[in-house]
């Protein structure tokens, strides 16, 4: 029974990543509160947040002195920008602290509130700074299959799933998609991952040679795929790709929107992947969502280019209104300054080994096919058949019927095609972890005894 809230929800609301045909039906789950690593709906019934949110919120709900650093940059500057000329405390005092903390040698941070923002910053960058090194046939940048950027034109493009594309008539030219890493679904017969990430390089090469290198500007890739699936490349993938980018001139930028600030164990993905970055993109757990914050971390020699260029053009003509929101900034640098008081990759990289074991466990289970993850992140790939890794016919929406299983256990997980995505709030302990995987154990089973009733194989 859908409720009146859910009723007026559904009459008003144009939801994201939803399905407006079955919504009205089925009817939003409504949230209210929340505390910790859970959240209450209407009706008080609580949830365990297994994807902190949509993989951001790190120190989980109720945190005052979040609340109150945003309080007390209301109080005393609730706006200021930073064009023409002008600047604040909380926007200076967080670009130093993440020149600190950035997985490159930084020189300065560009801000924005969005990691589609921060991409599409990255791409008109490229270009940018690819005009004004004088080589402006540079400009394509090479993206991944599956990879997810965001949804604006530019980051939408970057994006390599259809149903960011299909329709909206992207991507835009100048974006291509290489293979995705993928071991599982990607290699071949009998292909070692040494093997598939050699192929994966030796493909890129080619890519990048058919186009002309003088023609391909950079290389996006997160280290982990997230809303991709949660890919985890092979082992020596990166060195292998960092290689061919080398070879050709060719910049990486590191889409760090959710491997950011401790979610594979270190303060980035990029150095726990063995990435060299020229530039990365954060948001995210930046605030730990409880501000929309991102940003662009860039080196010297982009920034020397931006300043060349002002210098003859006169400006940088390139900024939002909220471009280091003082009371997003001021939320942000208090998020760090939590991370590194309670040593929040101490935490994470003790809880690490007990949450992948549960989730490796789950491979053993009759729907899935492969249990895959790193750090405090993982999925469950659930197929028909698990020796051929047949998957269910799509219109079963398999993964889809066992998230609404596990949300009524009392779990909040994400359906990704047939992938159930796991990504938890930083701060979870290993007593929540056990709680959250047996509430997806039973999720997993009711969804395995649905298929046999329907006989869904
Ligand atoms: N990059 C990555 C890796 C992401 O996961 C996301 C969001 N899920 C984005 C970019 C886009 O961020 P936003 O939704 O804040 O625009």
């Amino acid at each position: 029974m859908v409720t009146n809230l859910q009723a007026r929800d559904a009459a008003t609301v144009l939801h994201p990543y939803s399905n407006l045909a079955t919504l009205p039906r089925q009817g939003s789950l409504i949230l209210e509160r929340g505390e910790g690593v859970f959240v209450y709906d209407v009706d008080g019934k609580p949830y365990l947040e297994g994807m902190a949110g949509l993989w951001c919120n790190a120190l989980g709900h109720g945190r005052e002195e979040l609340v109150e650093a945003a309080a007390e940059q209301m109080r005393k500057l609730p706006f200021a920008h930073l064009f023409t000329g002008k600047s604040h405390d909380p926007a200076i005092a967080l670009a130093e602290k993440l020149k600190e903390l950035s997985p490159m040698k930084a020189a300065k941070v560009f801000f924005c509130n969005s990691g589609s923002e921060a991409n599409d910053t990255q791409m008109k960058l490229v270009w940018y700074v690819n005009n004004a090194l004088g080589r402006p046939q540079k400009k394509k940048i090479i993206s991944r299959i599956k990879a997810y950027h965001g949804v604006t034109v530019a980051s939408a493009s970057l994006t390599g799933l259809p149903n960011n594309h299909i329709d909206f008539d992207l991507p835009i030219p100048g974006v291509r998609h290489a293979g995705c890493p993928h071991h599982y679904r990607f290699a071949e017969a009998g292909e070692s991952e040494e093997a598939f990430a050699t192929r994966l390089a030796a493909e890129l090469d080619a890519l990048i040679e058919a186009e002309g290198p003088e023609t391909v500007a950079a290389f996006i890739a997160e280290p982990v795929m997230g809303a991709g699936g949660v890919i985890v490349p092979p082992e020596t993938y990166y060195p292998k790709i960092q290689a061919v980018l080398e070879k050709h001139d060719v910049m990486l930028i590191a889409d760090e929107v959710i491997c950011g600030f401790g979610r594979l164990g270190e303060w980035f993905g990029s150095t726990a992947l063995k990435m060299k970055p020229d530039t990365v993109s954060i948001a995210k757990q930046l605030s730990s969502a409880y501000a929309p914050i991102a940003g662009v971390i860039i080196p010297d020699w982009i920034d020397e280019a931006l300043t060349r260029q002002s210098e003859k053009i006169g400006v940088f003509g390139h900024g939002f209104t909220y471009s280091g929101h003082p009371v997003a900034a001021a939320v942000a640098l208090k998020t760090l300054e939590i991370y590194e008081r309670e040593n929040i990759l101490a935490h994470v990289n003790g809880i690490i080994p007990g949450f992948q074991a549960r989730l490796k466990a789950l491979g053993d289970h009759p729907l899935v096919g492969e249990a895959r993850g790193t750090g405090l992140v993982g999925a469950v790939e659930l197929v028909a058949d698990k020796t051929t890794k047949r998957s269910f016919d799509a219109r079963r929406a398999i993964a889809a019927k066992a998230v609404g299983f596990a949300q009524d256990e009392g779990l909040i997980v994400r359906a990704i095609g047939d992938a159930v995505s796991i990504c938890p709030p930083l701060v979870i302990t290993s007593a929540e972890i056990d709680l959250l995987f047996d509430r997806l154990t039973a999720a997993l089973d009711r969804t395995e005894a649905w298929a046999a009733a329907e006989n869904a194989r």
